[in-house]
């Protein structure tokens, strides 16, 4: 996983990655610590690993998990939006030949129904601590819907802060099935005992706010 120590340093901000224009490959790179490497979009430095997207015109860039997340939840925020969409465009969606649209549909609408939070317009966490399971949730399903592969047993969720570790304790057991192998061993175990027997053992003092 990217060190994410150095997040907080000010640093360029790069393009913004357009999904309808842009697509992760599914090529990552991994660079030594004698080897960092540099975003070739937002220009963030000490990359331990980088990420090809790609554009129509046969554009390349190597970029760094922000910008990949970035674009993901573009993405998803464009998916949204023509999700809601009149019931005359859902019919002609579902009797057209659009077999991408239709694929997207089936997986798009019961995840936004499930995971509200993924789906909500601010996304809640930042990758100032590190990856949220949210995060790697929506590449995987990102990933999942452009048709490449991505391996969650690259990344590390953090648990860092209270609001981390709350966001964790409260993944609902679909989304656990998808990224625990991205979780800290313990919270695999602390989940997978609570979803076998109830409620997890709170850890942290993190409330929601009213
Ligand atoms: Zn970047």
């Amino acid at each position: 996983m990217i060190d994410v120590k150095d997040f907080g340093l000010a640093r360029a901000q790069g393009i913004q990655l357009v999904s309808t224009e842009w697509f992760f490959s599914g090529k990552t790179e991994m660079h030594s610590d004698n080897d960092r490497f540099e975003c070739q979009n937002c220009n963030h430095p000490e990359l331990g690993k980088s990420y090809e997207i790609k554009k129509g015109n046969g554009i390349i860039l190597w970029v760094c998990s922000k910008c990949m997340l970035d674009l993901c939840k573009n993405a998803f925020r464009h998916w949204k939006e023509a999700e809601i969409v009149s019931e005359i465009e859902r019919a002609e969606a579902i009797y057209t030949k659009d077999r991408r649209r239709k694929e997207r549909r089936k997986v798009t609408a019961p995840l936004m129904e499930a995971f509200p939070d993924v789906f909500s317009q601010d996304f809640m966490f930042s990758r100032n601590d590190g990856y949220s399971a949210y995060d790697i949730f929506l590449f995987k399903t990102y990933a999942k819907l452009i048709g490449v592969p991505m391996d969650v047993t690259d990344f590390d969720i953090s648990s860092r802060t209270d609001e981390l570790r709350n966001s964790i304790e409260r993944i609902p057991k679909p989304l656990f099935d998808e990224i625990r192998e991205a979780l800290p061993d313990e919270w695999q175990t602390k989940l997978e005992r609570h979803f076998k027997e109830g409620r997890v053992e709170s850890t942290c003092k993190f409330k929601s706010k009213p």
